[in-house]
């Protein structure tokens, strides 16, 4: 081959890597980890709506919970009528009634008894949460720990809107606890977060609200070495928490393909749809 032919195919394959990235992040399924279906948002946005979102975008698997828990059973409800058309749903029982709740759950009996009444009505529960705690006293309470030993109990993961206090105090309940932390803990630095997740085996990071993860559209190099280091610890998740998030489902998705096009194939596979379907698998 002569040396301009061998610069030809250096440049094709420069630009087939470049182009092609690209469209394989686009085709990834997605694992929604931390979806809301409120009690607000299911008139402006009703259920064949969402299930045309979740089409539209590639995502094949939710991780479901609402206010009240009505939402979930209605997403499982459709999932089950008609599972070609609909996402897989892993319903979490969330232990609010209302938005008050959010403040007193983990001290409020009332609480503990809406979830053990939800895993009555099982609709095959796989967690608890998404809840609120902040602080080592809320997170440390009697009720707090009923919780965990139910969950370790039951096989049933927390998922955790939590700082790293309460955090270390759920652990201290129980290290066998699974736990989904909710935004990876929101602000905590990608060195700190590698060690709770070198820590604590049973963590796992949700990676919603991480706009740190890049920078000018960017991967930063300290979120880099940590997903490559620890592929099988992250999930992705929309937080539709407010209708404003539903009204942003498509671009939410959009700018989690922007990044996951910059790692290398295996860890964006990982951190799409693989380590949600490996850690909730379909039974
Ligand atoms: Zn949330």
């Amino acid at each position: 081959m002569t040396l301009s032919r061998l610069a030809l195919v250096a440049a094709c394959a420069l630009i087939g890597a470049l182009v092609s990235r690209p469209s394989l992040a686009q085709a990834l399924p997605i694992f929604d980890a931390h979806l809301h279906y409120n009690d607000e948002a299911r008139e402006p946005f009703p259920v064949p709506s969402v299930l045309a979102l979740f089409r539209e975008h590639g995502v094949r698997t939710i991780l479901a919970t609402s206010r009240p828990n009505d939402g979930t059973r209605a997403l499982a409800a459709a999932a089950h009528a008609a599972p070609a058309a609909a996402p897989r749903v892993v319903p979490f029982i969330r232990p609010y009634r209302n938005h008050a709740d959010r403040a007193t759950w983990f001290r409020d009996p009332a609480i503990y008894a809406l979830i053990e009444s939800e895993l009555e009505r099982d609709i095959g529960w796989r967690g608890i949460g998404e809840f609120h705690v902040f602080g080592a006293a809320d997170a440390g309470t009697p009720q707090v720990k009923r919780i965990v030993d139910l969950a370790v109990s039951r096989g049933l993961w927390l998922h955790a809107h939590c700082d790293e206090a309460a955090l270390e105090a759920l652990y201290r309940h129980d290290p066998r606890v699974q736990i989904v932390w909710a935004h990876s803990g929101f602000t905590v630095a990608p060195a700190r977060l590698r060690e709770w997740l070198e820590r604590h085996p049973t963590l796992v990071g949700e990676l919603s609200y991480r706009y740190d993860v890049t920078s000018d559209g960017r991967m930063t190099d300290a979120w880099r070495e940590l997903f490559v280091r620890h592929p099988g610890r992250f999930l992705l998740g929309s937080d539709t928490w407010i209708n404003d998030r539903w009204s942003r489902y498509g671009e939410i998705v959009a700018i989690y393909r922007s990044w996951l096009a910059q790692l290398p194939r295996d860890v964006a596979e990982a951190i799409a749809h693989g380590n949600g379907e490996r850690l909730f698998p379909r039974r």
